[in-house]
C-alpha cells in the first residue's frame, strides 16, 4: 500500500473530500439544468404509478347507486392493521339482508395491503389510486362511506363488476368488457 493508500486507510478527509465532489458535482449539474433531476415540480408535475399501486380505497356501487357492500365483515375480518370498522344493520330493500350503516378506514392505521380488497366475495372494496390524503386534523384520516364511494377523483368509475352479470370476470383474469372502474382496470 502506498503512501496515499496508507494516508486515505487513516484518515478520513480524503473519503469526506470524495463525498464532497460528488455533491458538488450534482449541485452545479442541477444548478444549470445539465443533471437528470430525480425531483419533480410536484404538484404541477405528477408521476404516473403502475395499475397496481394500491392507494385510498373505494366502495363499488351497483346499478342502482346502492353501495356493493353486504356488511359480511370480511374485509374487517382479514385486515392486519384493524383499521376497518362496520356497523351492519337490516337493509331496508327486502331483497338485501344487510348493509353497512357505518363503514371507517382510518387510513392513518392502514398499511395498504390491499387484503381487504382480496378478501371481499362481493368486489365492493378496491384499492384505488389515490395516495394525496394530507389533512390538518387526525380525526379526517377516519374516512366514512360518502368519501369511500363518491368522492370526485373517483369520477363516478366505482361500479362493481360482480353486479354487471354479464361482465363477471374470474379472479387473476384480465377482461377487456371490464369498465373502466373495475378490479381490473382500477378505478380512480
Ligand atoms: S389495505 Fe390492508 S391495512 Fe388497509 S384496510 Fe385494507 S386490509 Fe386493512
Ligand atoms: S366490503 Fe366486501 S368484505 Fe367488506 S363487509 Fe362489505 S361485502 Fe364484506
Amino acid at each position: 500500500m502506498g503512501f496515499f493508500g496508507k494516508l486515505e486507510s487513516k484518515s478520513y478527509i480524503i473519503g469526506i473530500l470524495k463525498g464532497l465532489t460528488i455533491t458538488g458535482t450534482h449541485f452545479v449539474k442541477n444548478l444549470v439544468g445539465l443533471g437528470d433531476r430525480p425531483t419533480i415540480q410536484y404538484p404541477e408535475q405528477r408521476r404516473k404509478y403502475s395499475d397496481k399501486f394500491m392507494g385510498v380505497h373505494v366502495l363499488t356501487k351497483k346499478h342502482d347507486g346502492e353501495i356493493a357492500c353486504t356488511a359480511c365483515m370480511l374485509c374487517a375480518t382479514n385486515c392486519p392493521a384493524e383499521c376497518i370498522h362496520i356497523v351492519a344493520a337490516q337493509s331496508p330493500n327486502p331483497k338485501v339482508e344487510k348493509y353497512p350503516a357505518i363503514y371507517e378506514i382510518d387510513l392513518l392505521r392502514c398499511v395498504f395491503c390491499g387484503f381487504c380488497e382480496d378478501a371481499c366475495p362481493v368486489d365492493a372494496v378496491r384499492m384505488g389510486r389515490d395516495y394525496e390524503m394530507a389533512e390538518l386534523s387526525e380525526r379526517n384520516f377516519v374516512v366514512g362511506i360518502e368519501y369511500l364511494k363518491d368522492r370526485p377523483q373517483l369520477q363516478g368509475k366505482n361500479i362493481s363488476v360482480f353486479h354487471e352479470p354479464d361482465k363477471i370476470v374470474k379472479r387473476g383474469e384480465k377482461s377487456a368488457s371490464a369498465p373502466a372502474g373495475s378490479k381490473f382496470a382500477k378505478a380512480s
